[in-house]
């Protein structure tokens, strides 16, 4: 009977693959198998000089930096991460978090991560969307790795405007001074790998990270979702 009326259930409301819009099948689990393997990957995090890490060099210091899909506009992952941000799509963000962990967990340059820390969303924005999107990531991929999960150390103090239509310098500019570390101490001599969904000029990062760089022995790596062109 069950069946019958989650069959019914589907009849009226389909599961549709938020990253395709095709039809997802009985045996589909949120996004469609053809997506799963089409879905662009990197390959960045076993490489120490992959394009995402050189952006970075001259501006902060990292350990590793990659993310785990390519992001085209109009593209499946873009789909899929609008569905994470702005559709309330948890399961769309599980799903990236655990893809980002498994490819991960395979390098070396990841290993012994002591704390996973998605990068803070403002809290005004938290009650407007209801979550932070890479926390939801971070959170899929505690499935597949061990390390906990912080999310009260490093913190943002104040909102910035969206940034999708502001030039680098205008978002560096946005972002400099709106983190803060509460207790350095607790990430001295730690791995911390700090999460975020997509990675375009490399401007939040580079600002959580100089913020954490005052924890002493501190060692940084990111992982994205994706990573885009700026
Ligand atoms: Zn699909």
């Amino acid at each position: 009977m069950i069946n019958f009326f989650t069959d019914l259930l589907a009849i009226f409301y389909p599961e549709v693959c938020p990253a395709c819009g095709t039809l997802l099948s009985k045996d589909e689990k949120t996004i469609c198998l053809s997506c799963r393997f089409l879905m662009p990957k990197t390959g960045y995090e076993t490489v120490t000089d992959n394009p995402m890490a050189r952006m970075f060099w001259g501006r902060t210091h990292l350990h590793a930096v990659s993310a785990c899909y390519f992001f085209a506009k109009k593209g499946r992952v873009q789909h899929l991460i609008h569905d994470l941000k702005y559709k309330s799509n948890r399961d769309a963000g599980l799903f990236l978090g655990k893809e980002m962990a498994e490819e991960i967990k395979r390098s070396a340059l990841y290993s012994e991560i002591d704390f996973i820390v998605p990068v803070p969303l403002h809290p005004k924005k938290i009650r407007i969307r209801g979550y932070n999107q890479s926390e939801i990531l971070a959170l899929g991929m505690r499935e597949i790795l061990p390390a906990p999960l912080s999310t009260d150390n490093l913190v943002r103090a104040i909102a910035t405007d969206t940034q999708t239509k502001k030039s680098r310098e205008a978002r560096w500019r946005n972002v400099k001074d709106i983190f803060m570390m509460k207790n350095p101490e607790q990430f001295a001599n730690k791995h911390i790998l700090l999460i975020d969904d997509v990675i375009t000029t490399g401007s939040t990062i580079e600002a959580c990270a100089n913020v954490l760089a005052a924890a002493p022995g501190i060692k940084i790596s990111v992982a994205a979702a994706a990573c885009a062109p700026g």
